[in-house]
């Protein structure tokens, strides 16, 4: 079947991304992909011009026209000043699940376990990845975790889809919800709450220390995993790692109108300008990309021949052995091989047949919102005056028969009242002021005015809030 050309925007990205894009490039075209590329420049060279996103505005033009991204990857700059222009792009155009598929090719590709194939499908959005970092003490500083319910339904409910329109047996999800109880806490509800609505599929739930530890050990036990943003990252790369080599695996970040494909791996500054990395990866999402384009066709003939290749022992470096490898190839003679399997299906590995798959479309649930009341307020103070107990006596004149002091914890642990001599203490300090009753804006204003005219550095409140009479906050540990 021949397609008419689709427009996809590609960037070439840093360190190896440029001679793995051209690698790439060069495999769909040879192999009848129909696209019609606009480049845009993002990056380190961008970055260097100042632009602290590392994307120009008419580059959004392009993305938003074409839908489609096809990137490769960036480096970026270490340190502040300067926002990742992955997690910006992602964010920016609402692209919630990245999807992570792995497969070992053994016994081509030397991995200790024969028969991964797993897909992490990853919440993309949210979690510690909000970026917002505050140096909020002398000492301390802070990286705010969100996680909403929009953002966890609709990647929950994308994971379950591709789960039942794939042929999936299992889905599991990792969290840390014996710890965050609140935020950790609902994805895992809303996992078991969407679950329940696809009986034919095995839902389990792992805490993601012994989830991780389980998926470098027994990789094959898993089938489908949703997890939140960083979990996901990590595993990931875990997965691959366990596979053969982070330079195999390719991803799609998933949107409702646009759709991003790149490898899982970085930039490798340290192969950069040699030739020699494994263009595997993003030739993966290339295929992944393909099949999003509905040229199913093509996106079969590309992964065959690229199982072909690795069949036939052509291998990169990074997966070079020599009991499993035949020739050691730059990126360039890797495709060269491709292309020149282009038509051939894998011998032993189990060839691929795409067949188009209607777009998943998810849409977060709508809720009436609950009622919400303020009954506290928690104040963040720095403060380096002493012991626990001396804060306390300080402080206690400052609140009001509304919002009487109840409680300081410090980094978390309550440090009073009855704290132990023990719990080490920085100039950081969660005062919580609640006495059980609602209370207004006007209350917490009247304490913090008490609380600065007594000398004290403030320097941020967190309501305390119930909805529906539930409390939307946590205890101080050992409260
Ligand atoms: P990396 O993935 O670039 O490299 C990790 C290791 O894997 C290195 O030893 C590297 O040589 C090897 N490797 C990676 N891709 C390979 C390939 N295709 N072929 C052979 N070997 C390969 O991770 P890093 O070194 O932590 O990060 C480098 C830069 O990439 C950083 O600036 C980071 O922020 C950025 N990064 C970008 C993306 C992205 O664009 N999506 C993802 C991850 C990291």
């Amino acid at each position: 079947m021949t397609h008419k050309a689709q427009a996809i925007t590609v960037a070439h990205g840093d360190g190896i991304g440029p001679e793995i894009m051209a690698a790439s490039l060069r495999i769909l075209r040879a192999a009848g992909a129909q696209l019609e590329i606009e480049t845009i420049e993002i990056g380190e060279s961008v970055y260097r011009r100042g632009v602290s996103s590392g994307i120009e505005a008419s580059s959004w033009d392009s993305l938003r026209r074409t839908g489609v991204f096809y990137k490769a990857p960036i480096t970026t700059p270490q340190g502040g000043g300067f926002k990742s222009i992955n997690v910006t792009v992602r964010k920016t155009l609402g692209l919630y699940a990245n999807v992570r598929p792995t497969v070992s090719y053994h016994p081509f590709v030397h991995t200790r376990f024969p028969g991964i194939d797993v897909v992490i499908v990853r919440e993309n959005e949210e979690d510690l990845y909000a970026g917002i970092e505050h140096r909020q003490t002398d000492q301390v500083y802070q990286c705010l975790k969100l996680i909403t319910r929009p953002g966890s339904e609709k990647v929950i409910r994308y994971a379950f889809e591709y789960a039942r329109r794939n042929g999936r047996k299992k889905v599991t999800c990792f969290t840390k919800d014996n710890i965050m109880k609140m935020t950790d806490g609902l994805f895992h509800q809303i996992f078991d709450e969407i679950g329940a609505e696809y009986p034919e599929l095995i839902r389990e739930h792992r805490i993601i220390d012994i989830g991780a530890a389980y998926l470098a050990d027994r990789p094959n036990d898993f089938d489908v995993i949703v997890t939140l943003n960083l979990y996901g990252d990590i595993i990931s790369d875990i997965a691959a790692q366990v596979a053969g080599s982070v330079g195999l695996a390719g991803s799609a970040n998933i949107g409702d109108r646009i759709a991003m494909f790149e490898a899982i791996h970085g930039s490798a500054p340290d192969l950069a300008g040699k030739g020699i990395a494994n263009p595997s990866g993003l030739l993966h999402a290339g295929v992944m990309m393909l099949v999003h384009l509905g040229q199913c066709e093509v996106a079969t003939n590309v992964h065959n021949a690229l199982l072909r290749t690795l069949e036939d022992g052509v291998h990169t470096g990074d997966i070079f052995t020599p009991e499993q490898s035949k020739s050691r190839v730059t990126t360039e003679e890797f495709a060269d091989a491709v292309i020149a399997r282009l038509g051939q299906l894998p011998q032993q590995l189990t060839p691929v047949h795409y067949q188009p798959v209607a777009a998943v479309a998810t849409s977060a649930s709508v809720r009436q919102p609950a009622k919400k009341e303020i009954v506290g307020v928690d104040v963040f103070l720095q403060w380096t005056g002493g012991a626990p107990a001396e804060l306390a006596e300080k402080l206690q004149p400052t609140g009001t028969p509304h919002l009487p002091l109840t409680m300081i914890t410090n980094r978390g642990v309550k440090v009073w009242p009855q704290g132990f001599p023990e719990t080490f203490c920085t100039d950081h300090w969660r005062c919580r002021f609640q006495n059980g009753a609602a209370v207004s804006h006007a209350d917490i204003l009247q304490l913090l005015e008490r609380v600065a005219s007594a000398g004290f550095d403030f320097i941020k409140t967190e309501n305390l809030c119930t909805f529906d009479g539930k409390p939307g906050y946590s205890l101080g540990q050992g409260q």
